[in-house]
């Protein structure tokens, strides 16, 4: 690990317990608004088919799959699709009321790779103003070189936001760790920047299963406690 010069984090079930603190609260709102629409569930088996949603190794967004199953099936595709955007919209872009606190270890461990001279980056996806808020209330902006929000209908991505910091700050890939909960999204953008991809195996969709070798993260620790003593090792 001598030539490490940086590390980037994933915010959301990396950093911040979100599954844990704001996403019953966010399923509660979002699954409301769409049951006051017509769709035919209600609310306790919305956030029981979203916990087994988690579970379930399904790619696609869990309000696609929730309004293709619980609509009426009289509606017509743009009406569904707008029952999508609308359980998106309640689901990522709301109003934080929650106290916010990080994962165990979480906050430790960013104080001991400063100390160890990396520099840190925070790459996080989702409505910008819920992002910024939970890195607020959070107050780990200061830990960090630079906090990147993809904005994907810039089309960005972890993966151009990735590339982006490389250039930026002149690093390859072998020099970077990119610290994270989804084999689906950050291990597999680090993993094709040829960075050293750490799963933090938490969150509620910790059993995800790497669909391909891009998919598979270098190493696996359960908790941050043990990516420390990896780093102690
Ligand atoms: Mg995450």
């Amino acid at each position: 690990m001598h030539s490490l010069k940086a590390i980037i984090f994933d915010l959301d079930d990396t950093l911040l317990d979100t599954s844990g603190l704001l996403v019953p609260h966010a399923i509660h709102e979002s699954c409301s608004e769409l049951i006051h629409r017509g769709l035919k569930i209600k609310l306790n088996q919305c956030i029981e088919e979203k916990r087994d949603f988690a579970k379930s190794n399904s790619r696609i967004n869990f309000f696609e799959y929730l309004v293709e199953k619980y609509a009426d099936e009289s509606l017509d595709p743009q009406t569904k699709k707008q029952l999508i955007r609308l359980g998106k919209d309640k689901f990522y872009n709301r109003k934080i009321k929650e106290p916010l606190n990080m994962v165990d270890g979480a906050k430790d461990f960013l104080s001991y790779a400063i100390q160890k001279n990396l520099k840190l980056f925070l790459v996080t996806e989702g409505a910008f103003a819920t992002q910024k808020e939970k890195v607020e209330q959070l107050n780990i902006g200061s830990f960090f070189e630079e906090i990147f929000y993809a904005n994907p209908e810039n089309g960005e991505n972890k993966e151009s936001l990735f590339k982006k910091i490389l250039n930026l700050y002149n690093l390859s890939g072998s020099e970077v760790l990119c610290v994270g909960n989804r084999v689906d999204n950050e291990i597999s953008a680090g993993n094709h920047m040829q960075m050293i991809t750490c799963l933090i195996n938490t969150g509620e969709y910790n059993g995800l299963i790497p669909k391909s070798a891009s998919e598979i993260p270098t190493y696996t620790f359960k908790e941050f406690k043990d990516l420390k003593e990896w780093f102690l090792r």
